[in-house]
């Protein structure tokens, strides 16, 4: 057997590179097993992560996944001694609207089989509410489901930080934070520990199907490796890799940016969960302002009204300042080869949207402390904002890709999900409408198309 020789080649050393290297050793003992990649692991989307999970979904396939991931984070963090920094304070998704029933329906339609026992309504406020705030972040503590609090003094009791017009919370009790770089470390040094391999190197041409020949482009010159088995988890870079085959993948790259600081004022309270304002704004901007961003067509957009879902979370320890705020509102996509389009007006953009469900952020519009983190990163997804897990049409090549927003809480289900594929192991009964495959299936298509609500965070 030549040295170059592998029975699994994995292209990409993400969150989902390296889980889909884990389960496969994991699971299925493989060692002769590469991750190649020609920049450090974890140092491209996966270090943009906002690190949440949530199993809040509007389709109970996705929901199913998420559960499944985040079972298999629990079990790692119990493995660790909570090496991955596993929280539960859960999302609080905020609306002003009093009976907000397309968003209960969705709950309903997620939670499917366990809606009776997952979904508890609150509507008013007193000794029968059996509704409890997270006392502490400790996952192990936490409740599952979802408490729907529909009583305007409990949502201030409970939320005093949130303006005053808030209609109705959805707290998602199962949710929380993790740190993927930590759960992407411990992964490497399982890979390592077994005998698998990091190749420096981005993989530049593909031969043949099964066993595959990969030209690979070090720092200084194009090496080989044989492998039987390839795994095409390059994110951004999906339909590169895809295209070494003469394949396509149905992605688009739409970047989305984030900003962290230190929250000197102490406007977000520590212990308060991810929180999601889903309504929709048009920002509040003087006459001149608006006539200032209206005349340049790269501004005007943000003179109109822009869909919700602004968020922000205590960032770090308890005892710490940071905070972090995201905006998902771009919808156009770019090439993840050109220049990053990061916008100098995102800090003052998501800090004016943000401060209307959370009044004390105004203090920081125009004010940004010094030190604070602008960043961002591409959200690879499909149309339907479903993941593509399973074979593709070459014969022995997979795919493991297009976790849009929810790679890092997804990379466990992935990495297993995939694994099976690879090795012919049985599959979770969702697992076909997550692959490539699903494209063939009229039914499933037809169901996604109808869908109002992408779950896009
Ligand atoms: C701003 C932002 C916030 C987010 N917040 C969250 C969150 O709160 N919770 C959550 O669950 N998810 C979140 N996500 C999503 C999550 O970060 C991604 O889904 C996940 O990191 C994708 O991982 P990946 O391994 O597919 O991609 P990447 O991390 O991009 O890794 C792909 C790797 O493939 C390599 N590669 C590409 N082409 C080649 C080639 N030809 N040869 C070799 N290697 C190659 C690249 O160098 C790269 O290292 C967020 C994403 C962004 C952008």
């Amino acid at each position: 057997m030549n040295r170059n020789d592998v029975q699994v080649a994995v292209i990409g050393a993400g969150s989902i590179g390296l889980a889909v290297a884990y389960y496969l050793i994991r699971k299925y003992g493989v060692s002769r097993i590469a991750l190649v990649d020609p920049r450090d692991p974890m140092s491209l989307t996966s270090a943009q992560s906002g690190e949440n999970y949530r199993n809040w979904w509007p389709h109970p396939v996705m929901t199913a996944f998420t559960n499944d991931s985040i079972r298999l984070l629990e079990e790692i963090a119990r493995e660790t001694g909570n090496r991955i920094n596993m929280t539960r304070r859960g999302y609080a998704l905020v609306t002003r609207r009093n009976d907000p029933s397309d968003l209960i329906a969705d709950l309903y339609q997620g939670y499917a089989d366990e809606s009776e026992t997952h979904i508890r309504i609150h509507k008013g406020n007193g000794p029968h509410v059996t509704y409890k705030p997270a006392v502490s972040a400790a996952w192990e503590d936490a409740p599952k489901g979802v408490d729907v609090l529909c009583d305007q003094t409990l949502i201030r009791q409970t939320f005093p930080a949130f303006a005053t017009d808030v209609g109705t919370v959805l707290h998602v009790r199962h949710a929380g934070s993790i740190s993927g770089q930590q759960l992407g470390q411990y992964m490497l040094e399982m890979i390592r520990a077994a005998g698998g391999q990091l190749i420096r190197g981005e993989v530049v041409a593909i031969d043949g199907a099964s066993p595959f020949d990969l030209s690979i482009r070090t720092h200084d010159q194009v090496i080989s490796l044989r492998a039987d088995r390839i795994v095409n988890a390059a994110g951004p870079y999906l339909k590169d890799v895809a295209k070494l085959m003469d394949e396509d993948l149905p992605v688009s790259c739409v970047y989305q940016q984030k900003i962290a600081f230190e929250d000197q004022e102490g406007a977000v309270p520590r212990n308060l969960p991810f929180s999601i304002d889903l309504d929709g704004q048009t920002l509040n901007w003087t006459s001149e302002e608006c006539a200032i961003l209206a005349e340049d067509p790269a501004t005007a957009r943000l003179t109109e009204f822009i869909s919700g879902g602004i968020h922000c979370r205590p960032d770090g320890a308890e005892g710490g300042k940071w905070i972090k705020l995201g905006w998902a509102f771009n919808e156009r996509a770019s090439e993840p080869r050109e220049a990053e389009p990061r916008e100098d007006y995102f800090p003052d953009i998501v800090l004016r949207a943000a401060s209307r469900l959370q009044p004390a952020l105004r203090a920081y519009v125009g004010h940004l402390p010094r030190g604070a983190h602008h960043y961002g990163g591409y959200y690879t997804m499909t149309e339907e904002n479903w993941p593509l897990i399973g074979p593709m049409r070459t014969p022995g090549a997979f795919v493991a890709g297009a976790l849009s927003g929810f790679g890092t809480m997804a990379a466990c289900s992935t990495g297993l999900i995939c694994a099976d594929w690879v090795m012919g192991g049985q599959l979770v009964p969702y697992a076909r409408t997550l692959s490539p495959s699903r494209y063939q299936d009229p039914a499933i298509m037809a169901d996604l198309a109808a869908a109002q609500n992408r779950g896009v965070l």
